[in-house]
């Protein structure tokens, strides 16, 4: 049963029962905001935004960094019944304008520091208002948004059809889309999680994966706060003070990217702090290799002498975004014992149907046969803004969601991510999953990072794979060692044909490899 609820009515409802306890906290300053000043904090911007005109559906963008003060607009938007579009950080000008016209946002929220490429994109937006929260002539700030004199708004919104947020999908295989999710969506995504990863009110949850892409906004803010727990933000990943975070402010858990346990697995710096608060790291967004997850999973136990446990969840914008997660120890299903194979996202979780269809034929893959994955559950998206094609494309007749990622699932009903339909790479009748490449080349002890592709071969007409790899410090790895190395481990149409040395992989702010443009530089 979802509860039939606004978002803000769901996620802030816990902490109304424990109002003095920390919601937020900056990582870096350490300012805190309480359960019941966030609650007091929400109806005050709901009620300023009304005040300055805006009005249920209308859209509101943010532009901003992780800060205690993202979570206080996104409820006090949602609040109003607006609707609260996020914008990736990293986005130049253009880009910015693009998301602005496709949404049609009325307001943007930002920061000084954001304004010389907002300020560009506003010009040529439907844009009326800019507020700068920490302050700018000719600006409205935060005080203007949490001003007392407003009266306090009702916002008459059904949850089952009103968006709450417009997050664009991440652009990483096209131009992104606006993807329309309702208040229900997020509710019950939040909900839908709750079995399976059993946060508690004194859980402290580091949130430095972007508030601005829909893992941050459900997982680490909603999910955190709907439970009476507190947010410890970062603006930024830098491994010190990610450590540091974790070791002075005794986080309790850590929802991150791959790139993120790669630096937990290889760097040095990790064994000087102590870790010991952590009982979870769960990794989304990307595919997390098996040998990875355990590596870094060893490294901190022994680290904190702790039994903190390196967790995989799977999940698209489109999904809001969870589908499946690894569950917490003693939170599997009903028969099940044994352990979740490290490299796999776990369980459906509940409320989510699952198929894998073989995209040749349309039918069911046989039992244990790769396909795509399709999903149905009350977390699919309403649609893609402006674009029916698309969206009929994605959703079918039957609400089928189709993800465009090819699974695999064990005889438990625990799934295994293989890699996009789109990226594998079609060599002789047979298809080689990049990221089961990169997951061996990272095998390599004088390999930091890798990011593998398909490079068409003219002659043959066949895709061949290319690596690019970054050496460790102080590595002479030449080409042949990188390809003797891999020929060894892998089958012969895997074999690596080319590589290519590089000093990082290109990665999108939510920790995925950039293919598209290793592909143009190739
Ligand atoms: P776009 O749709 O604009 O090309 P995108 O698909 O990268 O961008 P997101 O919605 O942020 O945008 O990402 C969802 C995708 O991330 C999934 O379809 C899948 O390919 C990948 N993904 C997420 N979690 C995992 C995981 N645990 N293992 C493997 N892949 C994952
Ligand atoms: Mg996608």
């Amino acid at each position: 049963e979802i509860p039939n609820v606004s978002v803000p009515d769901f996620v802030l409802a816990a902490g109304k029962e424990r109002p003095d306890a920390p919601a937020l906290i900056d990582g870096l300053k350490g300012d805190v905001i309480t359960h019941g000043q966030l609650a007091a904090y929400v109806d005050r911007v709901a009620a300023n935004l009304h005040a300055r005109g805006l009005r249920k559906g209308d859209v509101v963008a943010v532009f901003c960094p992780n800060t205690p003060w993202f979570p206080v607009v996104f409820h006090g938007i949602a609040a109003a019944g607006c609707v609260m579009s996020p914008i990736n950080s990293l986005y130049t000008p253009d880009e910015i304008a693009f998301q602005l016209k496709d949404s049609g946002a009325k307001i943007l929220v930002t920061i000084s520091l954001f304004m010389d490429r907002a300020g560009a994109a506003v010009e040529k937006s439907p844009v009326d208002e800019v507020i700068v929260l920490d302050g700018m002539e000719g600006h409205a700030n935060l005080f203007d948004l949490l001003g007392a004199d407003a009266p306090s708004v009702q916002a008459d919104i059904d949850p089952a059809t009103d968006l709450v947020t417009l997050p664009y999908s991440s652009g990483t295989t096209g131009l992104p889309k606006g993807v329309m999710l309702t208040h229900r969506n997020l509710v019950a995504n939040v909900s839908q999680c709750r079995p399976l990863i059993k946060l508690g009110e004194d859980e402290r949850i580091i949130a430095v994966l972007p508030f601005f892409h829909i893992y941050g906004l459900t997982v680490l803010m909603n999910q955190g706060l709907a439970w009476g727990g507190a947010v410890v933000t970062l603006p930024r990943f830098d491994l010190e003070d990610f450590l540091r975070t974790i070791q002075d402010h005794k986080i309790t858990r850590a929802f991150v990217a791959p790139p993120i346990l790669l630096a937990l697995a290889k760097h040095p710096m990790v064994d000087q702090y102590d870790l010991s608060s952590l009982t979870s790291i769960l990794s989304g967004a990307a595919p997390l290799d098996e040998q990875l997850a355990l590596a870094a999973q060893d490294r901190l136990r022994r680290g904190a002498g702790t039994g903190v446990t390196v967790a995989q969840g799977y999940g698209m914008t489109e999904l809001s975004p969870v589908s499946h997660t690894t569950p917490d120890p003693g939170a599997e299903p009903p028969g099940f014992s044994g352990q979740v194979p490290k490299g796999s996202v776990g369980f459906a979780i509940p409320n989510t149907e699952c198929r894998l269809v073989d995209p040749g034929t349309g039918e069911d893959a046989a039992p244990g046969e790769r396909g795509e994955l399709w999903i149905r559950g009350p977390q699919v998206m309403k649609g893609y803004l402006n674009n029916e094609k698309a969206t009929r494309e994605t959703v079918d007749e039957d609400g089928w969601l189709h993800t465009g990622d090819v699974a695999i699932v064990d005889e438990n009903g625990c799934y295994t991510v293989v890699d996009r339909v789109k990226e594998l790479i079609k060599y002789k009748g047979y298809q080689v999953a990049p990221a089961e490449l990169e997951a061996v080349l990272l095998g390599h002890p004088e390999i930091a990072d890798a990011a593998v592709i398909g490079v068409p071969d003219k002659e043959s007409g066949e895709e061949l794979p290319k690596a690019f790899v970054v050496r460790a410090p102080g590595s002479a790895l030449s080409e042949e060692a990188v390809m003797a190395y891999m020929a060894e481990k892998v089958a012969p149409h895997k074999k690596i044909r080319f590589v290519e040395f590089i000093d990082t992989v290109p990665k999108s702010a939510a920790g995925k490899i950039l293919r598209k443009d290793l592909k143009a530089r190739a």
